[in-house]
């Protein structure tokens, strides 16, 4: 357990979302989980300008966003690092772009409202802890 806890304070994680209570109640469970934030973003351009400076260890993407969508800035962030590891985070009425996501090279498809658990687990499984 205590391996675990040193394991997730390593993880930095930026949160890209418009809304700024998702991004409050996302930011929640990660803290609260030991995990560090890397970033907040309300927009995907935003969101590649933070991966950029920030190197997060993970990103949680959602889709529909001003400026620019999720799919495009995961399509940049790919572009800029094949090894980026995103999970997209999206309503269900986006489960449309499930299979374009993972084409474009993200790692998993999370579908809101989420538990705190589904996150961890997607977090966990896509840095391949096992625990
Ligand atoms: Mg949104």
């Amino acid at each position: 357990m205590e391996m675990v806890i040193l394991i997730m304070k390593k993880i930095s994680v930026l949160i890209v979302d418009d809304l700024l209570f998702m991004r409050t109640a996302i930011k929640e469970i990660l803290v609260h989980n030991g995990m560090t934030i890397a970033g907040e973003a309300e927009n995907g351009l935003r969101a590649v300008q933070l991966y950029k400076t920030n190197k997060p260890d993970i990103v949680l993407m959602d889709i529909t966003m001003p400026v620019m969508n999720g799919i495009k800035a995961l399509n940049r962030i790919m572009q800029l690092d094949r090894q980026a590891n995103v999970i997209m985070c999206s309503a269900l009425g986006q489960s449309r772009y499930i299979i374009e996501s993972i084409r474009l090279g993200a790692k998993d498809f999370v579908i809101k409202p989420f538990k705190a658990e589904r996150i961890l687990s997607s977090i966990k499984k896509v840095l391949d802890i096992d625990a």
